[in-house]
């Protein structure tokens, strides 16, 4: 009776092919070279998310540390700018101000 003995043997063909797939895969890809060769990065690379800001001048979107900031009537604003910045302050002391429609 050597029927369980045979299923021995495939379990132990089969754990011994899994490790070696594993050590395989391992091997391409690749071996930690330890301080060999300038990586692009050391650590963690940050990961710096851009808020994109709307120039409410003349509506254009830029990155939030491109933008001109300016803190208007309490509430901050982004300009592409300056011409942008100086031209909607100039503009923003008049209120409720209507163009032509129609
Ligand atoms: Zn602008």
């Amino acid at each position: 009776m050597g029927l369980i003995g045979g299923l021995w043997r495939y379990l132990l063909i089969g754990l011994a092919v899994f490790i070696l797939y594993r050590v395989l895969k391992r091997w391409l890809a690749g071996p930690p070279a330890p301080g060999q060769g300038a990586g692009p990065a050391k650590g963690a690379p940050r990961e710096v998310v851009d808020l994109m800001v709307q120039d409410p001048q003349c509506g254009v979107y830029l990155p939030q540390h491109e933008a001109l900031k300016v803190t208007a009537r309490g509430q901050e604003r982004y300009f592409c700018s300056e011409a942008c910045r100086d031209a909607y302050l100039a503009g923003g002391q008049e209120n409720n101000k209507q163009g032509p429609q129609g």
